[in-house]
């Protein structure tokens, strides 16, 4: 048996995503590849092959995989399938856009958000927003499945020793092109690799308030902000910081929920952070059923109290 790992990446440096996914794939079999899918990535190769427990690095260097378009990423891990029992990607949005693709390519089904490792094929996953945890076998011959990176710790990032092997990159499916992106500035750490989350919620009542109460505290901690989806429908914060089922799922060691209820929702996308912090005038909120910490206060005058005492 050996494992593939897709690794996330922005052509210049591997995303901890795939730190996770590696730990993944070692609890299946201590034999795990990487393969980095890019343009002029190879110091992306270079990274993984730093990461201990990896054996191989496959490094597909090509401007097809630029942007790593799923209609040109999918073929060439299908191609490579044959000498892998099975294929792990981070679920991220990378991920779940192309692994369906391979998994259609190679005619078998595939298991989505992997919690846990019980056996070779055997998983733990989240079913109905996180409320319960499915136990899924999977009998195909070959297993496809995307990894929820927040469930498993990074695997070293050195001291490992790998080799890194060019493999034959593929054209252009001609499928799709790439138009453009607009990403957030930002100088605070990204949402889903920060280790402190500050998020605020429909109690904030506008984008000033978080600019006022929620940005000071988050970079007093030298932290990230998030949001309720309330909050982003409100158009307080951009889409790209929701929290939640239908935002990113997060995991840091400080959670702090600044007036948010807890819907389940919300919930499923931060109830596994390692502590977590509720600000809300509601003792009864839902949130206080997950939280570590519950402060029942007026975040306008709790936040910037706390920020001050920093
Ligand atoms: C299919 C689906 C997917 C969804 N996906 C997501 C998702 O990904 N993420 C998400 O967040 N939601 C999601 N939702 C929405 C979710 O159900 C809730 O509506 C939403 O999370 C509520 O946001 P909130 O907690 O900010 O607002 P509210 O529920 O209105 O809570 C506001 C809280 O602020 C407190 N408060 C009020 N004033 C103050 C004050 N001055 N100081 C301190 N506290 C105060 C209140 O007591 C209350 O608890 C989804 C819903 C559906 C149906």
């Amino acid at each position: 048996m050996t494992v593939l790992v897709y690794a996330e990446h922005d052509n210049q440096e591997l995303k901890p995503a795939t730190l996770a996914t590696i730990t993944a794939g070692l609890a299946i079999d201590s034999d795990v590849h990487v393969l980095v899918a890019g343009a002029n990535a190879k110091a992306v190769a270079d990274s993984a092959s730093q990461v201990v427990g990896v054996s191989k690095v496959l490094l597909a260097d090509s401007p097809a995989f630029a942007n790593q378009l799923a209609e040109n990423v999918a073929p060439l891990v299908a191609n490579l399938a044959p000498a892998y029992s099975h294929i792990l990607a981070p679920a991220t949005t990378t991920g779940k856009n192309f692994l369906p693709r391979v998994s259609a390519l190679l005619d078998v089904n595939m298991v989505s958000d992997i919690t846990k490792v019980i056996d070779t094929n055997t998983f733990e996953r989240p079913i109905y927003a996180g409320n319960a945890i499915a136990t899924v076998q999977n009998t195909e011959s070959k297993i496809i499945a995307t990894v929820r990176t927040t469930a498993f710790d990074l695997a070293n990032a050195t001291g490992g020793s790998a080799v890194v092997e060019n493999v034959s990159a593929g054209d252009d499916a001609g499928k799709s092109s790439f138009v453009k992106e607009e990403l957030a500035v930002s100088a605070r750490p990204e949402l889903t690799s920060a280790s402190i989350i500050v998020s605020g919620g429909r109690a904030l009542a506008s984008g000033e308030n978080f600019t006022k109460y929620i940005e000071p505290l988050a970079d007093k901690l030298g932290g990230a902000v998030g949001a309720s989806r309330a909050a982003v429908d409100a158009g307080f914060v951009p889409n790209d910081l929701q929290v939640g089922q239908t935002g990113k799922i997060v995991a840091p060691n400080l959670y702090i929920a600044v007036g948010i209820s807890g819907a389940i929702q919300h919930l499923a996308g931060m109830k596994d952070s390692k502590t977590i912090v509720a600000i809300n005038t509601d003792p009864e909120a839902p949130i206080a059923s997950v939280a570590d910490y519950f402060l029942e206060a007026d975040y306008q005058v709790a936040v910037p109290e706390l920020t001050a005492k920093l």
